[in-house]
């Protein structure tokens, strides 16, 4: 674990350093820029009204002496108190409002940012840590903008006029206090890098909690079939353990700093006591202007405890935007993609690879010696060879989510690099090999790709994948719940489901990843009647472990380890290639 912590903690380290964290901080508040003036301006007003205070004291104590009136003097008092109370109420609220509207635009953007990050990046992130990124990291934002950022405005305001006003009051005993104020700063400035660490400690490892409960719940029954609850309830405990030791440790630093503001409170007030008190008594210096003295003596140190708290507030966000920027660092696809909805009737496209090659990362290519093989426009053509040859691969290159190192794709006669993303992906309905079912409705799931289709279209694409009886029999139709990730219906199901949301988007190249692999015969027959109906006016493009399926197949490629071996029609290949009659033959398609 530490060894692998160090290197990122380093990255960390460095973005401090390099000045965009805190203008990532410090920038969110520009929109707001009216609501953070007149809301710390009302603060200071407050405050500056509880600095009258001791003077409104010093002038009842005064009366009191003369033996004057003091239902003026003590009204005054009363009445500065309250209206520096409401003031300071009204300034609170508004930075509080503030505040909850900068969480907000920061999780927007979070969002945005990563739900259009590229594919390779998300393969590599935990869906857990993004979550809690998301969700616990921008929360510990408010505190800076609300507490730190004002609290400060107001305490830097509060702490001169109070050292103004006692200069006027008292140098020499402003010179014994500003001494031990000084200890004080000197060591907040020492623990604040200690509590920045420990809470960004902590929300790495709320992170790592995330992630472990999400890979749990994702793989949830087998969680259980494997009998492995102790074992994640463990992991899920052990981060969350994590995170408590990283939170002590910052509470620890937190009420060193804060013990330390106290007692240095207390080690002014007697020191102040004891020289103005000898000031007194030889006659240098009245009662009433001691007391007022010791009374500004807290307007100056609380202000301190109220830096040293905010300072402490600006650790933990540093912390938690040190996180949302390793996100937002991350380069994202064109702003455009998936923008566009699928139009309709549109031509079918042919696909065309020149010489490519394409590795997932620095080791061996997936697909290489330059993959070259042609997919006419219409009709229907097959993908098979062995798993691991990189067919599912391209699938991922024809709807760039991977760029390859070396050569070009075609689609529709036009490099995919010149197609506006939005546009390129609009014409391609896809169907990944798992075909994922989303949290959500049955029509949900139906018009995702193509939000404004029609009843009449539904009905038919239900129609077209034989799931209108099982949509007559469940209890709500359209509207009945899937379960997250398709968790209600059969994996046939799920497949079926994949293919019509993939048919009404109405796409002029159709990629289906093992569509059907899951399907029992009679309906595997019968979609693949419909694949060959979508065939007259798309092109299709099918992947197919079962050989069965793509017989019939205008044109089949053969792949194997990231090269194309062959290609032709199945009794073409029968005769010419041998990996494709060994295929075949296990499938029971040829006698061997
Ligand atoms: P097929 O679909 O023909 O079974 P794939 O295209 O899925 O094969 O995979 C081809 C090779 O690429 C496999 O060796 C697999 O391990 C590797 N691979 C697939 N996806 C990734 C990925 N996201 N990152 C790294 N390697 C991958
Ligand atoms: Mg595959």
């Amino acid at each position: 674990m530490g060894a692998e912590d160090a290197e990122p903690e380093n990255r960390r380290a460095d973005m401090l350093r390099d000045r965009g964290s805190w203008r990532l901080l410090f920038g969110q508040v520009r929109p707001h820029r009216k609501a953070l003036v007149l809301g710390a301006s009302l603060s200071l007003v407050g405050t500056f009204a509880g600095l009258a205070m001791p003077i409104l004291a010093k002038s009842v104590i005064d009366a009191f002496g003369k033996g004057a009136d003091l239902v003026g003097p003590l009204a005054g008092l009363s009445l500065a108190v309250l209206a520096g109370a409401l003031i300071a109420a009204w300034g609170r609220f508004l930075l509080e409002r503030m505040a909850e509207g900068i969480v907000l635009a920061t999780r927007t953007s979070l969002v945005e940012r990563i739900l259009r990050l590229k594919v390779p990046d998300v393969d590599r992130l935990k869906p857990g840590d993004l979550l809690s990124r998301v969700s616990s990291d921008t929360t510990l934002l408010r505190a800076v903008y609300t507490e730190a950022l004002a609290g400060s405005v107001g305490s830097v305001f509060m702490f001169l006029g109070a050292v103004v006003l006692m200069a006027i009051m008292d140098g020499l005993l402003l010179l014994v206090t500003l001494g031990v104020v000084a200890l004080v700063a000197l060591m907040g400035l020492a623990i604040a890098p200690r509590i920045r660490r420990a809470s960004l400690g902590a929300q790495v490892a709320l992170g790592e909690m995330g992630s472990v409960l999400d890979r749990a719940l994702q793989a949830f029954r087998t969680v259980k079939a494997s009998g492995a609850e102790s074992r994640e309830i463990a992991a899920v405990s052990g981060a969350a353990t994590r995170a408590r030791d990283r939170g002590v440790t910052a509470a620890a630093w937190t009420s060193v700093a804060g013990t330390g503001a106290w007692m240095s409170v207390q080690l002014a007030f007697i020191a102040v006591l004891g020289v103005g008190g000898a000031r007194v008594a030889s006659g240098a210096m009245e009662v009433s202007a001691l007391i007022a003295f010791l009374l500004y003596l807290f307007y100056l140190v609380s202000p301190i405890g109220q830096l040293i708290q905010s300072l402490t507030q600006l650790q933990v966000a540093m912390a938690a935007i040190i996180r949302i920027q390793e996100v937002t660092a991350l380069d994202s696809e064109p702003a455009a993609s998936g923008g566009a909805g699928p139009a309709r009737a549109r031509m079918p496209v042919d696909v065309r690879f020149d010489d490519v090659v394409f590795r997932y990362g620095d080791d061996r290519p997936v697909v290489h010696d330059q993959v070259s093989f042609e997919v006419p426009a219409g009709g229907m053509t097959a993908l098979v060879g062995p798993s691991g040859a990189g067919k599912t691969t391209v699938f991922g290159l024809i709807e760039r989510f991977y760029e390859p190192q070396a050569g070009t794709i075609l689609v529709g006669g036009r490099d995919i690099r010149e197609w506006p993303l939005g546009d390129l992906r609009a014409a391609l309905g896809y169907v990944e090999q798992d075909a994922p079912v989303l949290a959500g409705t049955f029509r949900e799931n139906l018009v995702f790709g193509a939000p404004d289709v029609t009843e009449g279209e539904i009905a038919q694409a239900l129609a077209r994948t034989r799931l209108d009886d099982l949509v007559e029999r469940l209890p709500a139709g359209l509207e009945t719940p899937v379960g997250h990730r398709g968790v209600l219906l059969s994996g046939g199901e799920r497949q079926r489901v994949a293919i019509a949301r993939a048919l009404l988007r109405r796409p002029s190249l159709l990629l289906l990843d093992e569509a059907t692999s899951q399907l029992d015969a009679v309906n595997e027959l019968r979609l693949r009647e419909v694949v060959a109906e979508v065939a007259r006016e798309t092109t299709v493009l099918v992947i197919a472990h079962r050989l069965s399926t793509v017989t019939g197949a205008d044109r089949i490629i053969v792949m194997e380890a990231g090269r194309v071996r062959a290609s032709g029609t199945h009794e073409e290949l029968v005769d010419a290639d041998d990996l494709y009659r060994e295929l075949a033959a296990t499938q029971f398609l040829v006698s061997s």
